[in-house]
């Protein structure tokens, strides 16, 4: 087992010190625990497992701190890693949206023609030829809109992209880059999958068990609810520091601050066994204040009478989330990403998705820590 401090002791000798319990820090700290390094994670929340953390709630069901998360991965070794941890409940997601009047899988299939638009399209000809003849001719698409318009015209743009990206980002899609709705995948097909990757899951008893079993090392401290800043100027003798934390921060924000959007999740747990048909339904209309409402149970398999649903509401005030793409903020980055640089020199290394300001899947958060290791420790490119 970790230990599980209460107080750092700064005449203590750590060979390792990482900021933040998230994926990064803990996949970092297990390594280097595994080759009998002495290790110090300071986490400035009260809990591990940063946005993955789940707890039981009130009624007993297994629910999300910071919002549902689903692993998904087509990396065979970042799949073997995380099943040393943890046994795995098979789940695969997939999601429904309701807008003017009609439910329909998301992301785009055949089916989702069909029922939005009452027809009767038989195969991936037809929708590619529906798709052709809807689809607008942007040559070289210059925004969030435009990107949709090009791959699939102006009906399923309306319907399932236009208030949701605008609620999702607070912003008119037009003000958004291509890269915004370029990830979200479309098919001609009936596969209903939101994810298409060969592994699927979650861990069959939650993700901070699967984190707690990452640091189940006596040589690895944790201190919890400390921040970084506390103690940046006291532990003089840090051999190697990795960052996870918002790399802004880190420089105390000398170029300015990155922004980013956040959630915010109104939880109810009801005296019944299901809400509703999928652990995951969109409502993309801008009439409907919330994106989606999340009901746990679908994707943990577990059995309970009561269920818990949350819904989400799109913020920009709270946990930082989602990077927001703009120019501005590329451009600072690149600003911290190379006042980074300059400090591996002195063996402080930035890694994570706030450290990256970058959107990382769980995958590729397990992914970017254990190639740093690599790097680190054995010169691996
Ligand atoms: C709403 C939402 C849903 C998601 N759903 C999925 C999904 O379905 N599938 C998927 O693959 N991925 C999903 N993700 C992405 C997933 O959460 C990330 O890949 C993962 O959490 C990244 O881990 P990390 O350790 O890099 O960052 P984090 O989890 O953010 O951990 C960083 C930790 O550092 C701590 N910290 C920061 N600054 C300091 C400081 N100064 N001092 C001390 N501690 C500090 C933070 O408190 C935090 O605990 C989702 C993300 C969000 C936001």
């Amino acid at each position: 087992m970790a230990n599980y401090i209460k107080t750092i002791n700064t005449g203590d000798s750590y060979d390792i010190v990482i900021v933040g319990a998230g994926i990064s820090g803990i996949t970092l700290a297990e390594r280097y625990a595994s080759i009998g390094k002495k290790v110090l994670i300071i986490e400035k929340r009260d809990h591990i497992g940063g946005n993955c953390h789940d707890f039981i709630n009130e009624a007993g069901i297994l629910v999300s701190k910071y919002g549902p998360h689903y692993f998904h991965t087509n990396d065979e070794e970042v799949w073997k890693y995380v099943n040393r941890f943890s046994q795995w409940h098979h789940y695969e997601h997939r999601v429904i949206g309701h807008n003017h009047g009609k439910s329909f899988p998301i992301p785009v299939n055949r089916i989702t023609i069909n029922t939005a638009f009452d027809l009767n399209l038989k195969n991936e000809q037809e929708v590619e030829q529906w798709i052709t003849a809807h689809k607008i001719p942007i040559a070289d698409p210059q925004n969030a809109e435009e990107a949709v318009l090009a791959r699939m015209g102006k009906e399923l743009y309306e319907l399932i992209f236009k208030g949701y990206t605008t609620k999702q980002w607070g912003v008119d899609p037009r003000d958004l880059g291509t890269e915004v709705t370029d990830r979200i995948p479309f098919r001609t097909n009936d596969d209903d999958r939101y994810f298409t990757d060969t592994y699927q899951g979650v861990p069959l008893h939650g993700y901070t068990k699967l984190c707690e079993a990452l640091v189940d090392n006596p040589l690895i401290d944790i201190i919890f609810s400390t921040d970084w800043n506390q103690y940046k100027d006291q532990l003089s003798s840090i051999k190697k520091l990795f960052f996870t934390g918002k790399i802004d921060q880190y420089f105390s924000e000398k170029y300015g601050s990155l922004e980013y959007r956040s959630l915010q999740f109104e939880f109810e747990t009801l005296d019944q066994e299901w809400y509703q048909q999928y652990a995951q339904e969109n409502y993309p209309s801008l009439e409907i204040p919330y994106t989606r409402i999340v009901e746990y149970k679908h994707s943990t398999g577990q059995t309970h009478p009561h269920t818990t649903i949350s819904r989400e509401y799109s913020t920009s005030e709270g946990e930082p989330y989602y990077p927001v793409p703009s120019e501005r903020n590329k451009v600072l980055y690149e600003k911290y990403r190379y006042a980074a640089m300059e400090l591996e020199k002195q063996n402080i290394f930035f890694v994570g998705r706030l450290a990256n300001y970058k959107y990382f899947n769980m995958d590729q958060a397990f992914r970017n820590a254990l190639d740093l290791f690599d790097t680190v420790e054995n010169g691996a490119k």
